[in-house]
């Protein structure tokens, strides 16, 4: 049996709460690299050895070119940990939310497109549209 119109838009309702309250996000990934540095007789040239780091950073495109990003503390990386994250559940409630709305599409008799909204202004243009 096809979901009904009502219970869709109450599934749509509840994606778009769960938007409002998300907190901060930002696009991209933060990966660990490790490496060696600079100075010939440290440590981390011998073999064996790991190098520096973990070091994070994050990298996302900005207009086809790819950004990186460091982070000066451990604070800073997990806050940008957060904020990836977040975004990656954006995706998903926006993917989930078209989905519905697809349906919702699918679902909405031609009629419906004409009923009175809640705003007054196109309750009595659409009105009109229908007395024609
Ligand atoms: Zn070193």
């Amino acid at each position: 049996m096809p979901e009904s119109l009502v219970d869709l838009e109450h599934q749509r309702n509840a994606i778009l709460q769960q938007m409002l309250r998300m907190p901060d996000f930002r696009s991209g990934s933060i990966t660990a690299t490790r490496g060696t540095c600079g100075k010939a007789n440290c440590r981390c040239h011998q073999p064996n050895q790991p190098g520096h780091g973990p070091n994070y950073r994050l990298t996302r495109k900005v207009n086809g070119k790819t950004v990186t990003e460091t982070f000066a503390t451990s604070a800073e990386l997990h806050k940008a940990q957060r904020e990836v994250e977040t975004y990656h559940r954006f995706r998903q409630l926006a993917q989930e939310l078209l989905e519905i709305n697809e349906k919702i599409c699918r679902v909405r008799p031609v009629e419906q497109e004409l009923t009175p909204s809640k705003k007054k202004r196109r309750k009595s243009s659409s009105r009109k549209w229908l007395a024609k």
